[in-house]
C-alpha cells in the first residue's frame, strides 16, 4: 500500500532518474495525466504496466476509489504529463486524501521546471515564492496588487500567448526596470534564458513568435542594498537567534 508521485522529463528524455525507473517498474499501475504522452515515455523506457487516467476532470471522482484501492495494498505511481505531479498539475487531492487515510505517499525528486528557470535566472535564490500560473481573469489584479511589495524573486508559469500581455502588466505593478528572466524550452533543443529588465524582455519578445513553453523570474523589490553573502548558506553555529 503505498502512492508514490513521479517526476517525469520536462523535455529531454534523458531527464528520469534511476529509480524514478525502477519505481515505474514496480508499481502494480501507473496513475497518468494523460495516457498517451505518458505511454510514449513509458515504452521508450521499455516499462509495459497498466495506465489509469488521473486527470483534473476526474481527480474529485476518482480519489475515493483509488484511495479504497490502495488501502486493499495496491502500490500506484502519479505521474503528469511533464515536471513533477501536484506542481501546477493534478495530485494535491489524491495526496491529500492518503494522508487522510494513513496511506503512505512519497515524492520522489526529479525535474520540475521552476527551479532550472530560477537558478538560470540569476536573480538572487536564498527566498523565493512560487507563483505558478496567475489567475486569467477573475482575481488577477488582486493578486498583482498583492505582489506589488514582495521582496522575494518570484516565479511564474506563462502560456506564450500571454507572456506579452503578463509582462507589460509586470511593468505596470513592479516598474519597466526591475530585473527579469523569461526562460523558453527548458532542457529541449531550443533552450532559451532571456535575461534583463521587464522593459528590454518587452522589447525582445514583441519582435517575435514565442512559441514553447516558459517560466517567467522577477526580482523582488529591492529596499536596501543587497547583503554580503546573499544566497549562501550561513556557517553553522551554536548560537540561538535572538
Ligand atoms: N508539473 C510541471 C512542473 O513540475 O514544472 C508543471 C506543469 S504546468 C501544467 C506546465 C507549465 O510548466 C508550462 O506552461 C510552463 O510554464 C512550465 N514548463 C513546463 N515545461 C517547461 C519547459 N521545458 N520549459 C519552460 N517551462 C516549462
Amino acid at each position: 500500500m503505498k502512492l508514490y508521485l513521479v517526476p517525469t522529463p520536462i523535455g529531454n528524455l534523458d531527464d528520469i532518474t534511476l529509480r524514478g525507473i525502477k519505481v515505474l517498474q514496480q508499481v502494480d499501475a501507473i496513475l497518468a495525466e494523460d495516457t498517451r504522452t505518458s505511454g510514449v515515455l513509458l515504452r521508450h523506457l521499455g516499462i509495459s504496466k497498466p495506465l489509469h487516467s488521473y486527470h483534473i476532470f476526474n481527480e474529485h471522482q476518482t480519489v475515493q476509489r483509488l484511495v479504497n484501492q490502495l488501502k486493499e495494498g495496491k502500490t500506484f505511481a502519479l505521474v503528469s504529463d511533464a515536471g513533477t505531479p501536484g506542481i501546477s498539475d493534478p495530485g494535491f487531492l489524491l495526496v491529500r486524501a492518503c494522508i487522510q487515510h494513513d496511506i503512505p505517499v512519497e515524492c520522489l525528486p526529479g525535474p520540475t521546471a521552476f527551479i532550472p528557470a530560477l537558478v538560470n535566472s540569476g536573480l538572487p535564490n536564498d527566498r523565493f515564492t512560487f507563483e505558478g500560473f496567475l489567475p486569467h481573469k477573475k482575481g488577477r489584479q488582486t493578486r498583482l496588487a498583492e505582489l506589488a511589495g514582495e521582496e522575494r524573486t518570484m516565479v511564474f508559469y506563462e502560456s506564450p500567448h500571454r507572456l506579452l500581455k503578463t509582462l507589460g502588466q509586470f511593468a505596470e505593478v513592479f516598474g519597466p526596470d526591475r530585473p527579469a528572466s523569461v526562460s523558453r524550452e527548458l532542457t529541449k533543443l531550443f533552450e532559451e534564458n532571456r535575461r534583463g529588465p521587464l522593459s528590454e524582455l518587452i522589447a525582445y519578445f514583441a519582435e517575435k513568435t514565442v512559441k514553447g513553453e516558459l517560466v517567467i523570474c522577477v526580482q523582488g523589490q529591492t529596499g536596501k542594498k543587497e547583503k554580503k553573502g546573499a544566497g549562501r548558506r550561513e556557517p553553522d553555529n551554536d548560537e540561538e537567534d535572538e
